[in-house]
C-alpha cells in the first residue's frame, strides 16, 4: 500500500446518481411545486404506470415505503392471525416484520451458503397446515429460483410473495422482480438501486383485484372518498418522491450496468483469493457486493482504517433479535444464517466509484494479513 495515497472512500456515495441528473431532479421537484398537488397526484399515476412496465407487470401501487408495500399485500392476501409465512433467516428484518404487522407468524428457512438465498427444497421442509405464504427475498440483489418456488407455491396452495427491495434491475432468465410471484413489495429508501430522496415504496403485482385492495387499505381502507370498507393504514407515494422515481427510472439500466461492471473488476481481483465470494450470477442487480472471512471483523477494522468504509448486511440473524425472541429460535437453528452474519462485509459498489478507488480497495484488500 505503500504505492498508493490514502483515500477516504464512503460506503455509499450518491454525487455519482445525482450530478448528472440533477437539472432533471430539480425539474421534477418544481413540477409538483408549480402544480402544488402532493398526494394521489398526475406523478404517482404516472410513476406505477412507468414502473409497473419496467417491470412488466399490470399493476403498480405507491406505498410509503418497502416495509409497508410487504405488510399490505399479505393483508390484502387475507393472511392474518393463526397464518405462517415463510421468510429467509438472514433478510433484513423489515420482511418479518411485514407478516408480524399483518398479524401472520414468520417462520424463517435457513439460506443456501452460497448464494445467500433460500431455496425450494430448504423451504419445504419448514411448510404446515397453517403456511399459507412464501416471502422469497431477492437478497444483495440476485433473484431467487423463482420457478421452484412457483412449483412449490402450486403444489401446496400458498402465495408467493417476492421482496424486490434490493433487486430493481436483476434479471433471471430476461425476467425481472416482480414478474415471478403473485405479487412484490419494493422499497425506494435512497439507498436503494432505484432511491427517492425519502422514503418510499411499491407494490407491482397482475392481479388487478389484489392491486384495488393494496391500494385501498393504504388509502385508509378507502376506494371512494370517505367510504371506508377495510381499517386501513395511510401508506401512499407521495408526488413529489414519484416526481423523483419518475426522473431516475429512465437511468436505472445504466446505473445497473454500473453496478455489474464494478462487481466484475471486484469478482476478478478477488476470486481464488482469501475472500469467500457468493457464486457469480450475470442477472445480479449488485445492491450490495459482499464477501467473507472468518477475520471479518480485523478486516473491517483494517479496511475503516484504510479510509474504506464497508457494511455488514445483517450482523444479527432475525431468529437472534431480541424483537423476535417470542418466536423462540436459538443459536445454532440456522447455520448459513449465521455463518453469513459473522463472516460477511460488503464492499463500497455505486455508480461514480472511480477506478482508482476501486484498485485502491482491492490493493488493501490484497495486502491484508489474513
Ligand atoms: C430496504 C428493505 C426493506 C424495507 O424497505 P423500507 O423502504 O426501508 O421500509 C425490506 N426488505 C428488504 C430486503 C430491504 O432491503
Amino acid at each position: 500500500m505503500k504505492s498508493m495515497k490514502r483515500m477516504e472512500i464512503p460506503y455509499l456515495d450518491f454525487s455519482g446518481i445525482h450530478d448528472p441528473i440533477r437539472a432533471e431532479l430539480d425539474a421534477a421537484w418544481k413540477r409538483v411545486m408549480d402544480r402544488e398537488w402532493f398526494i394521489g397526484g398526475a406523478e404517482d399515476a404516472a410513476f406505477e404506470k412507468e414502473f409497473a412496465a419496467w417491470c412488466g407487470v399490470r399493476e403498480c401501487v405507491g406505498a410509503g415505503n418497502g416495509l409497508d408495500a410487504l405488510r399490505l399485500i399479505l393483508t390484502a392476501m387475507g393472511i392474518g392471525p393463526g397464518d405462517e409465512v415463510l421468510v429467509p433467516a438472514n433478510t433484513f428484518i423489515a420482511s418479518a416484520l411485514a407478516v408480524t404487522y399483518a398479524g401472520a407468524r414468520p417462520v424463517l428457512v435457513d439460506p443456501d451458503r452460497e448464494t445467500a438465498l433460500i431455496t425450494p427444497e430448504e423451504a419445504e421442509k419448514h411448510i404446515t397446515e397453517k403456511t399459507r405464504a412464501i416471502m422469497v427475498v431477492h437478497l444483495y440483489g440476485r433473484v431467487a429460483e423463482m420457478e421452484g418456488f412457483a412449483e412449490l407455491a402450486r403444489k401446496y396452495g400458498l402465495r408467493l410473495i417476492e421482496d424486490a427491495a434490493q433487486a430493481h434491475g436483476a434479471v433471471r432468465h430476461g425476467k425481472r422482480p416482480g414478474a415471478f410471484g403473485d405479487a412484490a413489495g419494493f422499497s425506494f429508501y435512497p439507498g436503494k438501486n432505484l432511491g427517492a430522496l425519502g422514503d418510499a415504496g411499491a407494490v407491482v403485482t397482475d392481479d388487478p383485484e389484489l392491486a384495488a385492495r393494496v391500494r385501498m387499505l393504504g388509502n385508509y381502507g378507502s376506494a371512494r372518498k370517505y367510504v371506508h370498507e377495510l381499517p386501513g393504514v395511510n401508506s401512499r407515494l407521495d408526488e413529489l418522491q414519484a416526481a423523483v422515481l419518475r426522473a431516475k427510472l429512465p437511468h436505472l439500466e445504466a446505473w445497473v450496468a454500473e453496478r455489474r461492471r464494478i462487481a466484475e473488476i471486484y469478482e476478478d481481483g478477488l476470486r481464488g483469493g482469501k475472500l469467500r465470494l457468493l457464486t457469480k450470477d450475470e442477472g445480479n442487480g449488485y445492491y450490495t457486493f459482499p464477501v467473507f472471512t472468518p477475520e471479518r471483523d480485523r478486516l473491517l477494522a483494517y479496511l475503516e482504517e484504510k479510509g474504506i468504509h464497508c457494511q455488514i448486511y445483517y450482523p444479527t440473524p432475525i431468529h437472534l433479535q431480541k424483537a423476535y425472541a417470542e418466536l423462540g429460535y436459538r443459536r445454532g437453528d440456522f447455520p448459513a444464517a449465521e455463518e453469513l452474519s459473522e463472516t460477511g462485509l460488503s464492499l463500497p459498489l455505486y455508480p461514480g466509484l472511480t477506478e482508482e478507488q476501486i484498485e485502491y480497495i482491492l490493493e488493501a484488500i490484497r495486502e491484508f494479513a489474513f
